[in-house]
């Protein structure tokens, strides 16, 4: 065991790992839904510990590049969209800037708007995001230790069920540890639930006839996000004009033949197989979004679904798309220079710092939210929020109201773990097509971090509260 000779143990845990820190609140992972946590428990007065592998939180959205900005809603997500507009941080592009933009087939959210129509398109600057959300903690008295990966738990029998004890993480400094009362599960892809040995169902699973009937249990392909600047797109689409090529095939044709584009680059989609929505099974053409400023734009690359990778727990897998995405980022960055009126003096600016996984582990907790109690509006006495109206685009854009019960933040066999963010207790559909995203991960994340401080003020671990109010946004 490496030590640390600059830091003072507070003592070992019963492995023999030297004790760096101690906290009513740990909290493992730093995106939407870790950092509302730790920084609403803080705000009530808990002694919080984040620990992030990356340099900043934000998660997708920060080491991510995913900076989609939505109108705030509510509590810490509407605060972080004033602090980044305060710091020059947010990006809108609008007709005025892109004439051509709405309905266009490039385009990854607009391209459904009639051609040419007004349309306004936020972004936040990823690494601009990722600093005033360091600020943030720090203001708020969160000790955040960045460039920390979790590796496992340490945990003891509690009455019927365990407890964890510390968190074991890697720094430069070695294999230390984390001591806490409660644990928040933010790490996107429910890592300490599954350090921790409580069940959760594997990305791809089956957990509802109206998912796949895939036997491989393929999951919906993760992506890497990355940026591009000095992009004319003006010039982009008058050749898509000119030449009648509005989703660039007869240049795509072209390149194909002249041996530039590998297979996997601009794969048909599978739509009518009996899998998922067809959005993320499939990348035809080019699929981007302004970002940042004027001639800059992010583009996606997602994982062909045919691989089948679990990047979030098979380490082959992990490190097959990091090295495949990354060559097909480059083949597409080489394609769109050389072939793509508007990009020839484009460059690539920044790959995100990890694949996003969209589709990991499920926790089975508590409650396993489904798509029926969507449908069917079920009503929860342990609501956490108001009801809310999302659409559902894989039940034929229905929109549901629905309410979120208190026990799909707690997973089953652990008794001081609550989930959060990308990793509550829901199924794969349900998550996918709501909760998964920024905003309601923030609140998600507000929901987890009060839970802790009231268990804390009250003494009683997460599973003694008895939740009766939906939590006021
Ligand atoms: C490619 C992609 C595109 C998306 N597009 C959109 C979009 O357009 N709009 C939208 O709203 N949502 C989008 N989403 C969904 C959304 O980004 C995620 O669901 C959301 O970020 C999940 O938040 P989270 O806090 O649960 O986890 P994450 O954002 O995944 O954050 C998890 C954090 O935990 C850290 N972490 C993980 N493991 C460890 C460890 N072992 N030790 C220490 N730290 C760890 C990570 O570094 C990361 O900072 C997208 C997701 C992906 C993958």
């Amino acid at each position: 065991m490496s030590r640390n000779e600059n830091i003072t143990p507070l003592g070992h845990t019963p492995s023999g790992v030297p004790v760096v820190a101690e906290a009513d609140l740990v909290v493992i992972g730093g995106g939407p839904g870790g950092f509302a946590a730790a920084l609403r428990a803080r705000r009530e007065g808990c002694s919080v510990v984040l620990v992030e592998k990356f340099d900043m939180p934000g998660g997708v959205h920060t080491s991510g590049l995913q900076g989609a900005a939505n109108t705030g809603v509510g509590g810490i997500h509407t605060e972080l969209m004033e602090r980044f507009a305060q710091a020059g941080a947010i990006y809108t592009a609008t007709e005025k800037d892109l004439p051509d933009w709405a309905g266009n087939p490039l385009s990854h959210y607009d391209y459904y708007l009639p051609p040419g129509s007004p349309f306004t398109r936020s972004s936040f600057n990823p690494d601009g995001a990722g600093n005033v959300m360091v600020k943030m903690l720090e203001e708020a008295g969160v000790q955040a230790m960045y460039g920390a990966s979790f590796a496992d738990v340490e945990m003891v029998q509690d009455g019927a069920e365990r407890r964890i004890t510390h968190a074991i993480v890697e720094t430069v400094a070695g294999r230390h540890a984390i001591a806490g009362r409660i644990f928040v599960d933010g790490s996107g892809t429910s890592e300490v639930v599954a350090r921790a040995g409580a069940p959760f169902v594997r990305g791809g699973g089956r957990q509802s006839e109206a998912v796949s009937n895939d036997p491989q249990q393929r999951p919906i392909p993760g992506g890497l996000l990355w940026i591009m600047s000095g992009i004319d797109f003006a010039e982009t689409a008058a050749y898509q004009k000119r030449e009648n090529d509005p989703t660039l095939d007869k240049l795509i044709a072209k390149a194909r033949e002249a041996g530039d584009i590998p297979p996997e680059l601009y794969r048909p989609r599978l739509a009518d197989q009996g899998v998922y929505g067809d959005h993320y099974i499939g990348h035809p053409t080019v699929d981007m979004s302004p970002i940042q400023g004027p001639g800059t734009f992010i583009l996606w690359q997602n994982v062909p679904y045919e691989w089948a990778l679990h990047m979030d727990d098979d380490a082959e897998h992990a490190s097959r798309a990091k090295r495949e995405l990354r060559r097909l980022i480059d083949a597409e960055a080489r394609f769109l220079v050389k072939y793509v009126p508007g990009f020839q003096k484009a460059f690539t600016a920044h790959v995100g710092r990890y694949v996003g996984v969209r589709d990991g582990r499920h926790p089975v907790g508590e409650y396993v939210f489904s798509i029926d109690d969507a449908r069917t509006g079920r009503r929860f006495p342990d609501a956490v929020t108001q009801p809310m109206t999302k659409t559902f685009f894989w039940d034929a854009y229905a929109k549901y109201t629905f309410e979120v019960p208190y026990r799909c933040f707690l997973p089953k066999e652990v008794n001081n773990l609550l989930l959060t963010g990308a990793s509550l207790s829901f199924t794969f559909e349900t998550i996918f097509m709501v909760m998964r995203n920024f905003p309601w991960c923030c609140q998600t994340g507000e929901v987890a971090g009060h839970a802790a401080a009231r268990a804390i003020r009250q003494g009683v671990g997460p599973k003694q509260i008895r939740w009766t109010e939906p939590l006021p946004f």
